[in-house]
């Protein structure tokens, strides 16, 4: 591998103009930065679709480079920023392409005249060449809202030119971490997204309530998907595999798709949507660190108000933790605004001290898991904005967070075979991502 970084890093200081930082990416490099991202973040691309990116920069000339063994798939990519000024021939010239036959083609094509006449500072057009410079692909970002970009290839000798919309590739990423104070505060220190840390805590919804059962010790590792762009980090895409581990209890969630329908299962192929969800308010960074003690002034505990509460700002969303009816939108006494659901007949869950509700939500509608019905506030008897929370069966309040609860069904047994040859590689990267966080904790 060091001969062939060096080689590398010798052909890009042949190329290089008097800039010292270069964005590049190669085939050969993948291993390079595979190595670099594991040690600095602690994340793998997936093994099947490697596409390693890094920023280097030359500052120094190895030894020269040995050409005698250059082949066609020893290609190199760099990408340039447009500048004001620039001309196809400079930001050729920078892209390290040095290619008659490539420019001459360019000039005479005519669908490639945008090139010529769209040089607007600030698109990053990318090339790829081989090691002598002659052009393999070119991609330059075409005018207008599209995002379409013209493709210059060199097929078997000849160049073809074309319009492509921007090719997305997705890499998958892998991180794990242990919860300190926070949720963010775990995903922050692993450089995890937001939203694949909202995607945790939605997906266990119906196992932990990510509010008020998080403790100090809990472990995560999460498998998911990262959308490139040209090589670049452009957005995240679906958690693919997750483990979550709270108050020493393992929960884990595979991403499964067939033609019967899509979701999360565990290991065994258990269905891990429950009926409800363990939590009624929307999981964000702004509720995820609120602390509970200051509103239970009125109420101590469950047993003395029969219900949960949870202090939020005011406005925050609140959600169905059910599949149900609408029973009652209004007033009512000490519980301010309130919302009553019901469910499968004999269950009611109640939503208390809102500030508003949903727009248009009436009694006698229909409601899905999920949606919003209402927002925090400090309405009827409360001294502080919070959410009043009660869970009932046929009319006897139970403890809302005490309750096993039931799930969907699990994978019908025609399926259980795809499941286990679909979800075995991610149950093992989990299980390799925990064996990580023990070695580290040792
Ligand atoms: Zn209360």
């Amino acid at each position: 591998m060091n001969s062939e970084k060096t080689r590398i890093l010798a052909h890009l200081q042949a190329i290089r103009d008097n800039r010292p930082h270069h964005f590049w990416v190669g085939t050969m490099v993948a291993a390079v930065s595979l190595f670099s991202m594991v040690a600095a973040f602690g994340t793998a691309p997936d093994s099947m679709e490697i596409r390693g990116y890094q920023r280097t920069v030359v500052e120094h000339l190895p030894l020269a480079p040995d050409t005698s063994n250059v082949t066609e798939s020893q290609a190199f990519v760099r990408e340039e920023r447009i500048r004001r000024g620039d001309t196809v021939a400079s930001l050729l010239s920078r892209l390290g392409v040095q290619d008659e036959q490539a420019f001459a083609y360019l000039r005479r094509q005519p669908n490639t005249q945008p090139l010529f006449r769209q040089l607007r500072p600030g698109k990053v057009v990318t090339a790829r060449t081989n090691e002598s410079g002659e052009l393999l692909t070119l991609t330059f970002p075409l005018n207008g809202s599209k995002d379409n970009l013209l493709v210059i290839e060199k097929q078997k000798g000849e160049f073809k030119a074309g319009e492509q919309e921007p090719q997305l590739t997705t890499q998958v990423m892998m991180k794990s971490g242990e919860i300190r104070s926070s949720l963010f505060a775990a995903t922050d220190a692993v450089d995890l997204p937001d939203s694949i840390a909202i995607q945790i805590a939605d997906i266990f919804g119906g196992d932990i309530d990510f509010h008020r059962d998080l403790r100090r010790g809990d472990r995560f590792s999460v498998v998911y998907e990262m959308l490139l762009d040209q090589g670049q980090p452009l957005r995240t895409g679906r958690v693919l595999a997750t483990e979550f581990v709270n108050n020493g209890k393992s929960f884990s969630a595979i991403w499964f798709e067939s033609k019967d329908g899509q979701g999360y299962y565990t290991a065994e192929g258990k269905n891990i949507r429950k009926a409800f969800l363990r939590s009624p308010l929307e999981f964000s960074r702004i509720t995820s660190g609120f602390s509970y003690s200051r509103f239970h002034p009125i109420h101590k505990t469950w047993r003395a108000h029969k219900g949960v509460d949870y202090g939020a700002r005011i406005g925050t969303r609140i959600k169905a933790t059910g599949d149900g009816i609408v029973e009652f939108v209004g007033r009512q006494g000490g519980y301010g605004n309130l919302v009553i659901l019901r469910h499968q007949g004999r269950y009611t869950t109640h939503y208390g001290h809102l500030n508003g509700f949903a727009s248009g939500l009436r009694k006698g509608m229909r409601v899905s898991q999920g949606d919003i019905i209402g927002y925090v506030g400090k309405t009827g008897w409360a001294t502080g904005p919070h959410l009043h929370y009660e869970f009932r069966i046929n009319n006897v309040h139970q403890n809302p967070l005490a309750i096993a609860l039931p799930s969907a069904p699990p994978l019908a047994p025609q399926q259980m075979a795809m499941f286990k040859t679909n979800a075995d590689p991610f149950i093992y990267r989990l299980n390799r991502m925990r064996g990580v966080d023990l070695a580290q904790l040792d």
